[in-house]
């Protein structure tokens, strides 16, 4: 078997050009939606992340604010800059980029984004309105993920679902999405992690295995069902280049379906970005 590659490039420029309009609807009944996003310090990786967000807002029509702080910015200034960022109202969606320098509380950051401007839907209100099935918006890589499996008309529902890694930005959120009573879920999650016994007789097990683990080729063949969906939401530097959690070419002649990396989850992580800051500017017109 040759799994079909799931085109995350191509899934992700059709949602972002139904943003585009969307925004432009949006513009017509008077409300311009914009994003801020903040950037402490100058991490590389962090920074090229930063600027395609601002690139695709631009290609969007969404209206973008960069804030570049130095690292050495004490966290009460950017307490202030954020409370600042809430109470103006053209900024619809905020985001702060992360990992943030050590001195800086990043649990607090998160908590003083206003929930209903929070584009990346990390706020702690946020997460439990997903878990309660009362999502406003999702955290875009999990929800990017969801999207995925519904436009490649990958079955959710009754499914087994296995996820491996418990992040609060990518496996528990995508547990929390995919459990819920609803189209595009309504599967059986399973979430493994190192203290997980044997993790390969729960991956064997799984109709949708999604790797979030961080380490290069940790999933290898065997470890993966027959004609399984592969979800390959790592991203790892190595000699070779840029490769995923999964061993690709062992796992392409195994699963029915398997995103690539680069081209799978990571460009869906920008497009519901942007999906999440014109849902919440459309929120301002019914206030
Ligand atoms: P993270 O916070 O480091 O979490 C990694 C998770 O994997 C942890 O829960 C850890 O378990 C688990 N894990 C590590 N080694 C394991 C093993 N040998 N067996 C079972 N579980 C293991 O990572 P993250 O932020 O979720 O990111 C995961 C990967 O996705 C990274 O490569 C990251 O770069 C990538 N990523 C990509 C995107 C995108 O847009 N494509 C977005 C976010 C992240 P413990 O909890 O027990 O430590």
């Amino acid at each position: 078997m040759t799994a079909e590659i799931i085109d995350g490039k191509q899934i992700a420029l059709d949602i972002r050009a139904e943003v585009a309009d969307e925004a432009a609807e949006l513009v017509d009944k008077g409300v311009t939606p914009g994003l801020a996003t903040v950037l402490v310090g100058d991490d590389p990786a962090s920074a090229v992340y930063v600027r395609s967000k601002r690139k695709a807002c631009a290609e969007a029509g969404i209206k973008a604010w960069d804030h570049d702080l130095p690292a050495s910015t004490p966290q009460q200034d950017l307490l202030d800059l954020l409370a600042d960022l809430n109470a103006d109202e053209a900024v619809h969606g905020i985001l702060v980029q992360l990992p943030l320098p050590e001195h800086i509380d990043e649990q607090a950051v998160l908590e003083a984004v206003a929930p209903d401007k929070d584009a990346d839907g990390f706020h702690p209100m946020n997460l439990g309105r997903l878990l309660a099935g009362q999502r406003l918006v999702a955290p875009a890589t999990p929800a990017g993920i969801q999207e995925l499996l519904i436009r490649s008309n990958v079955e959710t529902a009754g499914a087994e679902v296995v996820i491996v890694g418990r992040s609060n930005i990518v496996g528990k959120p995508l547990a929390a999405l995919l459990m819920q009573k609803g189209p595009g879920a309504n599967a059986t999650v399973t979430v493994c992690h190192t203290g997980t016994r044997d993790l390969a007789e729960h991956t064997r097990k799984a109709d949708i295995l999604v790797a979030a683990i961080g380490r290069a080729h940790a999933i290898t063949g065997p470890m993966i069902q027959p004609g399984a969906t592969v979800i390959d939401v790592g991203i790892n530097r190595t000699d070779d280049g840029l490769v995923g959690d999964v061993d690709f070419v062992a796992a392409k002649e195994i699963a029915a379906r398997i995103t690539p990396v680069p081209g799978g989850v990571g460009p869906m992580t920008i497009a519901i970005l942007l999906r999440n800051t014109v849902a919440l500017a459309r929120r301002t017109l019914q206030d």
